[in-house]
């Protein structure tokens, strides 16, 4: 049996097991098929990403988490020590990864020694760090041969590394192999998931682009959850009966982010489109999760009209849908009809959180159309994202080299 056909197998056997009982679903699981899941490493694992990479990987069906990295002051602890005053989420962490001991994410001989025991086939980062440090240790780790799936900015606008979302721009990561050849990586890589704001307006912009209508212009409105900001994040009496009007860094990326997804992979880089030109407008709001944008549009010669366009969301799918992924949501686009939705609290969660959710769509006096747009930004924009990411690398192949024989031990 080939590792596809485990993997489906592993599938199967968690939702036949999941139909019979309410019991968590791996203890339903013989031990010898869990065992066939891919192990994998969370750089960052205490932080509130790496908490979410954690909670979402627990029933995860091709990954289990076995390597855990943080800074020095969590190195040498056990996982539940490390976030012990920290944790959280709802959901806790599996006895199992309560029990690692986190590594130091500096000490890349750690995770290259966790590779070659079959305990890390890749890594995904979550560190919080500054941007050269975290660029240089992705590159060490992808050097030494275990491809990182990244959620910090420091690669993201690196010309030869995909920054991917996987609906919108799957074959970026047609730029892979340059970057390995560029690089002399020779089984690691690195891919990038874009900045966790842009995910409520981009998905629909490109459904719009996909379905043959140009966007010109575009001015955006963020009001983003202060999880996005980490933890502890921004303080308390910074933001609660406040809107904090200032986010560092954020409506630049904001801004260019989305020309390079929507760009086209060229001569071995990635080339930006032109268009959209944003103009961004990013706000810290009291939410805890769930990040809002409410969006103006302008077309090009072709206007849809308004119909159109909640037919055109309410009918998109893409690769991930098409090859089933585990975490890509049914709809990636939901449309909401009633005239105050979406909300963060009521929307957030949305098929796996992982769906966008959209609504007030009407005509703009200025613009086009204009609209609301809202994704989870901890899940969608960022943990959940970056599985997907790896499904998708998965599904295309991109990592057989770095599991090796590990499905199948
Ligand atoms: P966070 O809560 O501050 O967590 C940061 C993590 O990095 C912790 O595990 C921390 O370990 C570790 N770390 C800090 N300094 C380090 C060092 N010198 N060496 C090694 N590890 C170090 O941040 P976060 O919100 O999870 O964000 C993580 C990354 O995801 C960032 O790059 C951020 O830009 C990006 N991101 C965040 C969101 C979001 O919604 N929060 C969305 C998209 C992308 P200790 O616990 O040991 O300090």
């Amino acid at each position: 049996m080939d590792e596809t056909s485990l993997d489906v197998f592993s599938l199967i056997i968690v939702i036949y097991s999941n139909r019979l009982s309410n019991a968590p679903r791996v203890a339903r699981l013989r031990p010898e098929r869990v065992n066939m899941k891919i192990p994998v490493g969370v750089l960052g694992a205490t932080g509130m990403v790496g908490q979410n990479y954690i909670s979402l990987l627990s029933e995860h069906p091709w990954f289990e988490v076995r390597f855990v990295a943080a800074s020095p002051r969590s190195a040498g602890k056990k996982y539940k020590e490390a976030v012990a005053d920290r944790w959280q989420l709802a959901k806790i962490y599996t006895d199992a990864v309560g029990a690692l001991t986190v590594h130091n994410a500096n000490d890349v001989f750690a995770a290259l020694e966790a590779h070659n025991a079959g305990q890390c086939a890749f890594v995904f980062s979550a560190l919080e760090m500054g941007k050269n440090e975290i660029r240089d240790l992705e590159e060490a780790y992808a050097k030494a041969g275990v491809p990182v799936i990244s959620n910090a900015s420091a690669h993201r606008s690196t010309p030869d590394v995909p920054m991917l979302i996987a609906e919108v721009n799957p074959h970026h990561t047609d730029i892979i192999p340059f970057q390995q050849k560029n690089r002399g990586f020779e089984k690691g890589f690195i891919a990038v998931k874009p900045n966790c704001s842009i995910q409520s307006y981009i998905t629909p912009f490109y459904a719009l682009i996909k379905a043959g209508f140009e966007i010109k212009r575009a001015v955006v409105t963020t009001m983003q959850a202060v999880s996005g900001s980490g933890y502890p994040g921004v303080a308390s009496l910074d933001v609660i009966d406040n809107i904090v009007p200032f986010i560092g860094g954020e409506e630049e990326k904001s801004e260019l982010e989305p020309l390079k997804i929507l760009g086209t992979v060229e001569n071995g880089v990635i080339k930006s489109a032109d268009a959209p030109i944003i103009a961004a407008h990013c706000n810290r709001v009291p939410v805890v999760d769930g990040h809002m944008a409410c969006v103006s549009i302008e077309f090009g010669a072709k206007k849809p009209p308004i119909a159109e366009i909640k037919r055109i969301w309410a009918n998109f799918i893409a690769l991930p849908q098409e090859l089933n992924l585990p975490f890509a949501p049914a709809h990636p686009i939901i449309t909401r009809e009633e005239d105050n939705r979406p909300q963060p609290r009521k929307d957030r969660d949305a098929d796996k959180a992982m769906a966008v959710t959209v609504g007030r769509i009407r005509p703009c006096p200025v613009f086009d159309i204009r609209f609301v747009g809202l994704s989870h930004n901890t899940v969608r924009g960022a943990a959940g994202g970056g599985i997907l990411n790896a499904e998708l690398l998965k599904a295309k192949g991109f990592l057989e080299e770095a599991v090796g024989n590990e499905t199948s031990r």
